[in-house]
């Protein structure tokens, strides 16, 4: 399941994302990453195991996943609290039993509504605790995408076996390994969920700015000096991501790069460049990123590094 999928068409604007008039993206939302899965798991942690779950769904046909358990089957039961695993949250229940694995892709969004805060009207998926708290997945899009699985553990194991070891726990070394295992372009490699675990677009292009690494470069061309830097920079970037996002800093507040053509880089004050590579546009700075070269967009013409 579940690559990262890119953006379809017909996204329309929610209220938390940023305008971006200069990059000439509009509103267009996207996916959460480990930060934002993060920070919001630590907001949904005590609500969600407050009180046992009083009544699941409905749920939209193309959300729900899985139907055998049904969704009905968490009626009575009780969340030990919220998890995460790369981009998704796991909500397991006290009993061992069960794993509502969710999936925002995105679009989607999760909201905590204490009892008696209105709702969104048409969640994707919806679950009431007693009483009468709310826990809704709302979806912005044509095109539904994000995701609700309610599994085994067994089976919500089997669902995350394909994911890389979590951004966060990598140490230089760990990093080195996992770089020289597949020669790819940086920003891809690093949105490879499978090889890593958490990393998307955003912060993608965070943490190359910071380790004044190529978005081209190639993963298995790093030296030892260059994979310390990246390593350095993957910490302190989902760091201080969490921590703005824990305080409820929007997009804007919280990328520095990201979305932010032609703003002067907030270190050597270059305006900020971007690439279309591939079905998506990268951000970098030419100075401190690419000794002075622009990117050639790979979709055109052979790419320069
Ligand atoms: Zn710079």
């Amino acid at each position: 399941m579940t690559r990262e999928r890119r953006c379809g068409e017909g996204w329309k604007t929610l209220d938390e994302d940023v305008k971006v008039a200069a990059t000439g993206l509009g509103t267009v939302p996207h996916m959460p990453e480990l930060p934002e899965m993060e920070a919001w798991r630590r907001q949904l942690d005590a609500p969600v195991s407050a009180f046992a779950i009083a009544k699941a769904g409905p749920a939209h046909i193309a959300t729900l996943k899985t139907f055998d358990p049904p969704p009905a089957a968490l009626v009575g039961r009780r969340f030990r609290g919220a998890e995460r695993r790369a981009k998704r949250l796991l909500f397991p229940t006290d009993d061992g039993e069960l794993v509502l694995l969710v999936h925002l892709m995105t679009a989607g969004r999760l909201k905590y509504l204490a009892p008696g805060e209105k709702g969104p009207a048409k969640p994707v998926f919806a679950l009431e605790f007693f009483c009468c708290a709310k826990l809704v997945l709302t979806e912005n899009a044509k095109k539904k995408r994000a995701g609700v699985w309610l599994l085994t553990p067994d089976d919500a194991q089997a669902e995350l076996g394909h994911l890389g070891p979590e951004a966060d726990t990598l140490d230089a070394a760990q990093l080195a390994e996992i770089l020289r295992s597949d020669s790819r372009r940086l920003h891809a490699f690093l949105r490879d969920q499978r090889l890593i675990a958490g990393i998307g677009r955003a912060w993608a292009n965070e943490i190359l700015h910071t380790a004044k690494l190529s978005p081209y470069a190639l993963s298995g061309d790093l030296d030892e000096e260059e994979i310390e830097r990246l390593a350095a920079a993957i910490h302190s970037e989902l760091e201080r991501g969490l921590a703005l996002r824990e305080k409820g800093a929007s997009d804007e507040k919280t990328y520095r790069v990201h979305r932010k053509l032609g703003e002067p880089c907030h270190v050597c004050g270059t305006p900020l460049a971007q690439v279309d590579f591939e079905e998506h546009t990268i951000f970098y700075c030419p100075t401190c990123q690419t000794g002075g070269r622009v990117l050639k967009d790979r979709r055109m013409s052979r790419l320069l590094r």
